[in-house]
């Protein structure tokens, strides 16, 4: 048996920027107690750790009245910003770069009047931060049916989540176009979730069965799954760490290949590879 790890796959750099934050937090020991503001990342086992060091998860800043709270890479809507500061709460925020732009491009055309629209899931926090910077009146474009929803004769700025598979992003923009012509488009896919993508796509065509290991919630672990069972439909297997591996169900291939949504550890893909290693 053969095991090829995908070129790229695993942390991404928003998301080492955000745990590399909070460790550095608890290294520092301030006399502030650390939150997040959600889970840092859809990872429950990196989540475990943090807790362990002192971070504790929180849903909502009504829940704490001082400390430090962490915003995650994902971001929030603008006006957590204002609660904090009334609230005297701390805050570090490792919103990830990418998700920033977003958030200033869509508050930048939200003020010159333009209707907003957001390709992606309503109920994934990403999505639900960008809309909080245009005072959540943002037209969210889950299904390709719900362009129904946007005004024809309004100037539109149009965004997408950044972990939207590109394929879904170009379909909905072909339809966008022929409904509306006054466009400003921005593609802000994230290019570690592009080449994530890309490079499961390839790998999952050289092999005989796929492993995507990352968090059942992380939706770009899921868009990996997804694509990786376009060319694997029975023989691609979601886990989150190396104890659901099936040795069982993987003896019968000749050829493996792993990949890693970005909010999955190397240390979790490498324990991933060291036991199927020691399988052969
Ligand atoms: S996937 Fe991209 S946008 Fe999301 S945290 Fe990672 S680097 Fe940032």
């Amino acid at each position: 048996m053969k095991v090829i790890l995908a070129e790229n796959s695993g942390f991404c750099f928003g998301v080492k920027k955000a745990i590399d934050t909070a460790f550095n937090e608890v290294e520092a020991k301030n006399e502030h107690k650390l939150y997040t503001l959600g889970p840092l990342i859809h990872n429950p086992q990196v989540v475990e750790e943090l807790k362990q060091k002192g971070i504790d998860v929180i849903e909502d800043l009504e829940e704490v009245h001082s400390g430090n709270v962490i915003i995650r890479s994902h971001g929030v809507p603008e006006k957590i910003y204002r609660e904090a500061e009334e609230k005297g709460i701390i805050l570090t925020d490792s919103t990830c770069p990418f998700v920033s732009r977003i958030q200033k491009i869509v508050k930048e055309y939200y003020d010159k009047g333009y209707q907003i629209a957001i390709i992606g899931d309503p109920n994934h926090p990403e999505v639900i931060g960008i809309n909080g910077w245009c005072n959540d009146d943002g037209v969210i474009l889950q299904k390709t049916e719900n362009i129904e929803k946007l005004k024809e004769d309004k100037p539109t700025c149009v965004v997408v989540q950044t972990t939207m598979s590109l394929v879904l992003y170009e379909e909905f923009i072909e339809l966008i176009k022929h409904k509306i012509s006054d466009l400003q488009i921005f593609n802000t896919i994230c290019l570690a979730t592009r080449k994530r993508q890309d490079a499961a796509r390839k790998l999952s065509k050289e092999v005989d069965a796929m492993i995507v290991i990352g968090g059942y919630h992380s939706s770009n672990t899921q868009k990996l799954v997804t694509i990786c069972k376009e060319e694997k439909p029975n023989d691609t297997f979601h886990i989150e760490t190396v104890d659901e591996i099936d040795f069982e169900i993987l003896k019968k291939y000749e050829t493996i290949g792993i990949t890693a949504g970005a909010s999955t550890p190397h240390k979790v893909v490498n324990e991933v590879l060291e036991k199927i290693k020691n399988l052969l």
